[in-house]
């Protein structure tokens, strides 16, 4: 990595940033409240996020040529997308810093590696096994037993890419729905919730995780997410420290989201992990509105080598993502008293699009 940058970052440096969804633009706007500015590179020169920077480059990852100039124009890279591809981040990194550091890209792009990776470091997950191939699906059943779910080990998000198999009659058709890659097999987690703890570590290693979060999803897309989870706060303090130990094991400079599935076993709570993305969390939006910093600034002033704000929560919040067609629904939640609205600026509708997103805090008892 080429250290020309030096840390910590004055305010009058340029983060560049690669992908421009709404997860882009909220890291530039978050960035533009501190004095910094943004540069962000992304394929579609519809980028949400191109409406609010400083400069933007629209160019394919694998561009060299664009990746260049791009690089030479920041001072620090960093990402808000977990699928950026590894000969990308490699050219990047060997210009300017790229944070948090690629290497932790190789880890959760892959769910077999990043499952591994979890177990390793002591945490729970689902039982799973690896499926190169059709002709392994029967033995990861033996092996898992059903129901249970095949998921592609690359590039799923929002529950594309995987299936659940109720029994062994499903087989062909979860190898089909999969698309027939290299694929991991987890045992079907009963859950009670789901839950995400948004961390952000600092270059120093300071840690500030915000209180954790229960989420909701639809069709296998986070509709609403809650804080406080309804939890104890023993597990609280177990999914926090989940989520500090995965970190701090991979040196982590940046915010980071671990969602966890709690359910109950042997009479008792469990916390497992599902996933770590190694950004912005669409399940830390509500700390846009519902806390004294958002994950977005904790980000910016990680990657510049600024200190990590200690968050508060203002209150109990509900943050509901506005999905495809939802947004036409912005009209009403602009009268909602109380009602935080967030519009990403992205012109075409489709259904699931994650189109914008709205915050309530009620204030909590005394
Ligand atoms: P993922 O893409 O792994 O985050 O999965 C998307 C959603 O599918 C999760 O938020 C869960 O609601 C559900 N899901 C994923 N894996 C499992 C599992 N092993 N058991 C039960 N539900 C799951």
């Amino acid at each position: 990595m080429t250290e020309r940058a030096r840390f910590p970052l004055g305010s009058d440096a340029t983060i560049g940033i690669l992908g421009g969804g709404q997860l882009g633009r909220m890291l530039a706007l978050a960035a533009a409240k501190l004095g910094l500015k943004c540069h962000v590179l992304a394929p579609d020169p519809q980028s949400p996020a191109f409406d609010v920077v400083h400069r933007s480059t629209t160019a394919d990852y694998t561009d060299t040529q664009a990746l260049d100039r791009f690089a030479a124009d920041v001072d620090v890279v960093t990402y808000e997308f977990e699928n950026v591809p590894a000969e990308t981040a490699l050219f990047l990194s060997s210009r300017r810093p790229v944070l948090p550091d690629p290497a932790v890209l190789a880890t959760t792009q892959d769910r077999l590696v990043e499952k591994q990776f979890v177990v390793d470091l002591g945490i729970g997950t689902a039982g799973f096994a690896a499926v190169d191939a059709r002709a392994g699906l029967e033995a990861a059943i033996a092996a898992i037993g059903l129901p249970a779910v095949l998921k592609t080990r690359r590039f799923g998000y929002d529950g594309k890419g995987q299936f659940t198999i109720r029994s062994s009659a499903d087989l062909d058709a979860a190898w089909a729905a999969i698309g027939g890659q290299p694929a991991i097999l987890e045992a079907f987690v009963p859950f009670e919730r789901e839950i995400s703890v948004v961390a952000a570590r600092g270059r120093d290693g300071q840690v500030a995780c915000f209180d954790v979060t229960e989420n909701e999803h639809r069709d296998h897309i986070l509709k609403i997410s809650r804080v406080p989870a309804a939890i104890s706060s023993a597990h609280a303090k177990t999914a926090i420290d989940i989520a500090t130990r995965i970190a701090s094991a991979c040196n982590y400079v940046g915010v980071l989201a671990v969602e966890m599935f709690v359910l109950r076993q042997g009479g008792k709570d469990t916390v497992l992990v599902n996933e770590i993305a190694p950004r912005v969390h669409n399940s830390g939006h509500w700390t846009l509105d519902g806390a004294s910093v958002s994950q977005f600034e904790q980000h910016i002033r990680a990657i510049a080598g600024w200190p990590l704000a200690l968050p508060q929560r203002r209150g109990r919040v509900e943050m509901t993502n506005l999905l495809g067609a939802d947004a036409a629904d912005y009209q009403r939640w602009l009268t909602v008293p109380g009602a935080s609205v967030h519009l990403y600026g992205k012109a075409a509708i489709r259904e699931g699009r994650k189109m914008g997103h709205v915050t309530v805090i009620t204030p909590e008892q005394a």
